[in-house]
This record gives structure tokens, sequence and C-alpha cells, in this order.
């Protein structure tokens, strides 16, 4: 049997299952990984122009970096859900798929259909200002009229809602992907390197739990190469989900 149709297999067999994804889910959406590839972002840029201390002192600096890579870049109208994406949608709306824990920013699970979806990581949608607390909807900021973009009750600048580096996880989505892998039969690892910690622990939990680890990736991860994965699909997520869609006989 290949490794998919073991994991077609698994998916049959199963009544729990919780995927976890990462930047690899998107790279055929448009969206280029962290690292990984000589288009990784972190190849091209410095990562500490989104730490928070850096954000804190250059607002406008750390904003144009966010704005043309997060907003701009992000949210342009051909970056749209993939086969991976939408796999995993299918599999919720057919009952066996109960949640799905992303470190991803880039909404394209919510576009895909998907409805149960921790962000590990927060998310692009909103912005909060750290002064008042204050939150808005991206979609109702306009940055080419104000920028970086302010409070509107007490002017400070405003921080996207996704997490930078030198901060915490989001108390309810940790708290809600940690109860996601109770009870979980599989776990689905999709396009993650593994390598970014809390985040890492969310297989490593659900594999204690006592589920079965099927991962989706181009190359090994620290997963793979740990020897917590049992079936190991390589390849791109989009091609070989959309395989596995035929396969279960699933629409995506
Ligand atoms: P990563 O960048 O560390 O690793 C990407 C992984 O995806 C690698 O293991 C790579 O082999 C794999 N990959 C590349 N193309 C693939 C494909 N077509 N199919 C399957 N796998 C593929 O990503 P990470 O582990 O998610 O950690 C990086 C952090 O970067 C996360 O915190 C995430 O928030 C953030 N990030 C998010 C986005 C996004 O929202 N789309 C994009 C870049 C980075």
């Amino acid at each position: 049997m290949t490794a998919l149709e073991q994991a077609a297999e698994a998916i049959k067999g199963a009544r729990k299952i919780l995927a976890f994804t990462g930047a690899g889910i998107s790279v055929e959406s448009g969206i280029p990984p962290f690292r990984g590839s000589k288009d990784s972002l972190w190849e091209n840029y410095d990562p500490d122009i989104i730490h928070l201390d850096y954000f804190h002192n250059h607002p406008k600096e750390s904003w144009e970096f966010i704005r043309d890579v997060f907003y701009k870049y992000m949210s342009r109208r051909d970056i749209l859900p993939n086969a991976a994406h939408k796999f995993l949608a299918a599999l919720e709306r057919e009952g066996k798929l109960t949640a799905i824990v992303t470190q991803n920013i880039d909404n394209l699970h919510q576009m895909a259909g998907s409805k149960v979806v921790w962000e590990f990581h927060g998310t692009t949608a909103t912005l909060s200002c750290e002064h008042c607390g204050g939150k808005i909807s991206a979609k109702e900021v306009d940055l080419e009229e104000e920028f970086p973009p302010r409070c509107e009750k007490c002017g400070k600048v405003l921080k996207p809602d996704f997490i930078f580096f030198g901060e915490g996880i989001p108390r309810e989505a940790y708290e809600g992907s940690i109860a996601a892998t109770e009870g979980v039969d599989i776990c689905i690892v999709v396009g993650t390197s593994g390598l970014v910690m809390p985040a890492d622990m969310i297989p490593i939990m659900a594999k204690r739990n006592g589920a079965k680890i099927i991962e989706f990736n181009t190359q090994p991860s620290k997963f793979t190469e740990e020897g917590m994965t049992d079936i190991f699909v390589q390849g791109k997520a989009g091609e070989e989900m959309g395989k596995l869609a035929d396969i279960l006989g699933i629409e995506i």
C-alpha cells in the first residue's frame, strides 16, 4: 500500500480527526513559507521587524513591512484556498474532522469553509489597540488614508492581532487548541516544519492522547525525523490531498 492509500484507510476508520497546519499548506495558494526555500520570508527579511520591541520603538518601519507582506500581498484576490484547505473543510462537513489548529494567519481555512479553526498565532483579520483595548476589523482600515493606522478612541498606533516575536499565544486559541487534542484518533499534520514552539506541542499532545499522526510535507519535518509520524505522505499538500479526496470519494 502507498502512504496515500494507508492514509485513506486510516481516515475511513477514524471517528475524530484533528488537523494541525503550517505555512506549507498555503504555498500552492501563492503564499511563501517563512523557512525552507529561497522564497521564504526570512531569507529575504530580518524577522526582528515584527519583534514587539521593534514595533514599539519603530512602528512606522514595522508597519511598512506588515502592510506590504500581510495586508497587500496576503489579501490579494488571487490568493485562494487550494485543494488541501478544501479537503480539510470537506472532512469537517463529513463529521470526521472536529477542529483545525493552524499556525497560519492567512484566513484560508475559513475561506475554504472550515468552521472550527483555532488560530494559534492569531489573525490578520483584526487590529487592536494595546493602549485602550479597542478592536477593529482590518477591512475597516484604509492604510492609504492613515499610516500607520491609529485607534479611533485614543489615537495610539494599532497592532495586528497576529502574534509578534516576543508575544504570548492568545489565551482562547491556546486553550481551545489543547482541548482539541483530546480524544482524537488521527492528527493530520500539514506543511509545517515543527520548529515553532509551543505550537509543536499540539501534535505531540494528540499523539500522547492516542492519535495516529498522518503527515503531508514536501520534505521531512521535525515530527518525521523524530519518528513521531506514523504515515508520511511526501509531496505538495494540495496535490496529495486532492488525490486523497478522490480515493475517499469526498467532494471538495
Ligand atoms: P515553516 O515556514 O517553518 O515551514 C514550512 C513547511 O512547509 C516546511 O516544512 C516545508 O517543507 C513545507 N512545505 C513547503 N511547501 C509545501 C507544500 N506545497 N505542501 C506541503 N508542505 C510544504 O512553517 P511553519 O511550521 O508553519 O512555521 C512558521 C510560522 O510562520 C508559523 O508560525 C506561521 O504562523 C507563520 N507563517 C504563516 C504563513 C501563512 O499564514 N500562510 C506564511 C508564512 C509563515
